[in-house]
């Protein structure tokens, strides 16, 4: 497994190696990742991981600083699961000078949601994707695979892939969870052990609300109020807890179980825990 620190070293990695299969991430690799990894690996004639932490989507006062920087491990993994080339490049090398030119994403699919809560993050999503994408791709035809965990990005993705015309085929991989049915993330290092236990009601109440939401004459409104009222009541702040279409993330009309996705995203504690379920 080769690991470039720089594009020129990608470069060099990547040369006449045929149509890369790309896995982004922002390292510090859980088995979440690793399902992406293999469910990659067959799909490309060659595997390649980027790990970047990726600065433009952190807003001020986000865990930019902190978030957990794991290289050398997350290389062992990588290597034990087949990939072959590791982008791993400084901040330096991706953003040489301020990344002043951005790919701004449809405010009508990106302003809401995780967009209204973060604003700007899918801005800093899109613009590292689309370098990415030119780093490895260099505008040849290759496959990239993001994770279903977070859903509206990879809606988003998938917009700017195909509004671009970039040949690039986006596939996307179930949630991987742990035992207890919490989404596995790199932020889930962040609880103590007593949120740890807690973590799972945000899944649980998501379970639930799509379980209402699917009463003849629900008032999803109504349910989402109360879900929120709920997981507030246990302690947590929740963002949103909503039912949406699974294709354009507006509410359902008319409701329609296999066209739709509860998402939620709330803090516990200090931590910011998002999840969804398609049903
Ligand atoms: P991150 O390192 O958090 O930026 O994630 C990199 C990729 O892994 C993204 O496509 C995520 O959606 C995906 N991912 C992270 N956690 C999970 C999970 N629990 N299940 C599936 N995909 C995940």
């Amino acid at each position: 497994m080769q690991i470039a620190h720089t594009i020129t070293d990608l470069r060099h990695a990547l040369q006449g190696r045929g149509r890369p299969a790309l896995v982004p991430t922002m390292g510090n690799l859980h088995d979440g990742h690793l399902a992406l990894v293999h469910q990659a690996r067959p799909l490309g004639d060659m595997l390649v991981t980027s790990i970047f932490v990726n600065r433009l989507q952190f807003l001020p006062g986000e865990d930019f600083d902190s978030y957990p920087r794991t290289l050398q491990a997350d290389c062992e993994r990588l290597e034990a699961a087949g990939c072959d080339v590791v982008f791993a490049p400084s901040e330096s090398d991706l953003y040489p000078e301020p990344q002043t030119c951005t790919v701004q994403p449809d405010p009508a699919l990106a302003g809401m949601l995780e967009g209204q809560f973060r604003p700007g993050f899918f801005t800093g999503v899109c613009t590292v994707v689309m370098k990415l994408f030119w780093c490895v791709f260099g505008g040849a035809p290759g496959t990239a695979v993001f994770g279903r965990k977070d859903y509206q990005q990879q809606l988003v993705i998938r917009q700017m892939v195909r509004q671009f015309a970039l040949p690039v085929e986006i596939v996307t991989a179930p949630i991987s969870r742990a035992p207890d049915g919490l989404a596995l993330s790199s932020r889930n290092g962040y609880l103590s052990p007593a949120e740890r236990t807690q973590a799972i009601e945000l899944s649980r109440a998501l379970h639930a609300l799509a379980q209402a939401a699917m009463q003849p004459g629900a008032d999803i409104p109504a349910l989402e109020r109360e879900a929120q009222a709920a997981l507030a009541a246990r302690g947590w702040k929740p963002d949103y807890l909503t039912v949406r279409d699974r294709a354009t993330l507006r509410a359902p009309a008319p409701v329609q179980a296999g066209s739709l996705v509860a998402l939620g995203a709330a803090r516990l504690g200090t931590t910011r825990l998002i999840d969804n379920l398609e049903f």
